[in-house]
């Protein structure tokens, strides 16, 4: 299946074309949600939203059902409709528990196809490999359980094929930053999520640093105030600053790795929430020792994705705890400093701290 472009696909929404339900989805940036292209909510501006062809593609790039149009409601309804027969019938396998126990060859001989030919096909039509959809389904699966029923965890887990409680809850965490306990909790009580917004005054800015009781959600220089709220509300939804002293653990390895002690960030606890292949990008950066840089190339390779320079470039663009998880280790092939979502200057002075510019 091809994507119509942009243009169309934006037309298409703009209008609400019912023709258009289930052959793309819409991912709006600015809220981190998606949505089909007849949802009846207000149609954003063209330069914030992207089209993908399935909801597990949107999913996996870290987006949230939209609550109207219920995008993940329906699997197997006309929303997934358009994609190649083999893919529809995977995904009904999927759906009916095919790779909660079994592995992709398994799935592969109840198509028949080999275990390559499935993984080709998934990238191709749903940009994501089977285990990464058929978690997604699952995720999106229980958020509509969890949100709409009084069903304990317990069965929420299970009911929406994870094979026990405790791999659910520590999916869900990894997925989505907070329990799933949390998100009921939250949306029952239409609760937004509570974060801590503390000011550091590093040597050469001042940092903004969110976090939740001892872990790090967001770190960013403080002129970049509003891009920070973007990045969280993307993350998780709405959110509640609320301005207050920053955990002691997380100053005294400010303090340190600002002092001279170069390491200390490094065991910092982070939550993140992003897709599986941010997480891995951004646990990939913060493997780079201090001291030493690299390239997209390199670190690509590193994640075992040799040629997906360009997509482990775009998820380091989108880390949202800047100097802890260490983006500005990545240089240019050629040696050149390149771009730094604070600035090449603040970048430069970084490096410079950890002495990876020596003899420069
Ligand atoms: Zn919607």
């Amino acid at each position: 299946m091809t994507m119509p472009d942009h243009a169309t696909c934006y037309a298409a929404i703009a209008v609400r074309d019912p023709a258009a339900d289930g052959r793309f989805f819409v991912c709006v940036r600015t809220s981190g949600i998606y949505c089909r292209p007849v949802c009846p909510a207000r149609t954003s501006f063209a330069k914030n939203v992207t089209f993908v062809a399935t909801a597990a593609e949107a999913v996996a790039a870290g987006y949230r059902a939209c609550k109207r149009c219920r995008p993940d409601a329906a699997p197997g309804s006309a929303a997934w409709a358009g994609t190649a027969a083999s893919v529809r019938r995977a995904l009904a396998l999927i759906d009916a528990g095919g790779l909660d126990a079994t592995k992709v060859d398994a799935l592969g001989d109840r198509l028949g196809l080999g275990e390559r030919q499935v993984r080709r096909l998934f990238g191709k039509h749903l940009g994501a490999p089977p285990v990464a959809v058929a978690q997604a389904r699952r995720l999106a699966a229980a958020n509509v359980l969890i949100d709409e029923d009084r069903l304990p965890m317990s069965e929420v887990a299970l009911a929406s094929g994870f094979g026990s409680v405790r791999r659910f809850n520590e999916l869900y965490r990894a997925v989505h930053g907070e329990a799933p306990a949390t998100r009921r909790a939250r949306v029952s009580k239409g609760y937004s999520m509570h974060l801590t917004l503390s000011r550091y005054a590093a040597p050469e800015a001042e940092l903004l640093v969110v976090t939740e009781g001892d872990t790090l959600r967001a770190l960013d220089f403080a002129d970049f105030d509003e891009r920070m709220r973007t990045l969280l509300a993307r993350r998780y939804g709405v959110v509640t600053l609320t301005e207050g002293p920053l955990p002691p653990s997380i100053a005294a390895a400010l303090d340190a790795y600002f002092n001279g002690d170069l390491t200390a960030l490094d065991t910092v606890p982070v939550a993140t929430g992003g897709s599986d292949f941010q997480r891995a990008v951004w646990a990939a950066l913060r493997a780079i020792p201090v001291g030493t840089t690299t390239g997209y190339g390199a670190l690509a390779a590193s994640l075992g994705k040799p040629g997906a320079a360009r997509a482990v470039g775009l998820a380091s663009g989108a880390n949202p705890i800047g100097i802890v998880v260490p983006c500005h280790r990545v240089i240019g092939a050629n040696g050149k400093l390149t771009g730094y979502a604070g600035g090449v200057g603040r970048k430069a002075w970084l490096l410079k701290h950890e002495g990876a510019l020596q003899g420069r």
